[in-house]
């Protein structure tokens, strides 16, 4: 007889959180509860099989008004990428000026998703 396991993840789709139970056997989700949409039974199932996370940080500008630039990834990348892509992302410098949207590190670590500028940085005034 197959024994089943529950864990519970906190959905992150809206201010509710949202409890989620995932009733599985091993990999083999047998049931999803708790949700109160759609978005987090999604998210429970991606939670236990593929987890992703958007990436948010800065990198450093040279020659721009401001010192750094705000960047993020344009879609989640895989949970167990997330601080090796960030500590790649802090040894970048871009030089001013930057526009945003800017692809700032293409197909990072080989995930397929770009790191863009997420603001203008003007160059500073000579
Ligand atoms: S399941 Fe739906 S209602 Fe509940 S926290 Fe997630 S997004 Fe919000």
């Amino acid at each position: 007889m197959a024994t089943t396991t529950v864990t519970t993840y906190l959905c992150i789709g809206c201010p509710l959180g949202c409890r989620l139970e995932v009733e599985h056997d091993g990999p083999d989700i047998v049931e999803v509860r708790g949700f109160g949409c759609k978005i987090g039974k999604r998210f429970a199932e991606q939670e236990h099989t593929a987890p992703t996370r958007m990436v948010t940080t800065t990198v450093r500008v040279k020659g721009g008004v401001w010192a750094r630039l705000p960047v993020k990834t344009e879609e989640p990348v895989p949970k167990d990428k997330v601080l090796e892509l960030t500590d790649l992302l802090h040894t970048i410098e871009v030089s001013a000026p930057v526009k945003m949207g800017t692809v700032i590190l293409e197909n990072a670590l080989g995930t397929g998703v770009n790191v863009i500028a997420t603001r203008d940085v003007e160059a500073r005034p000579a």
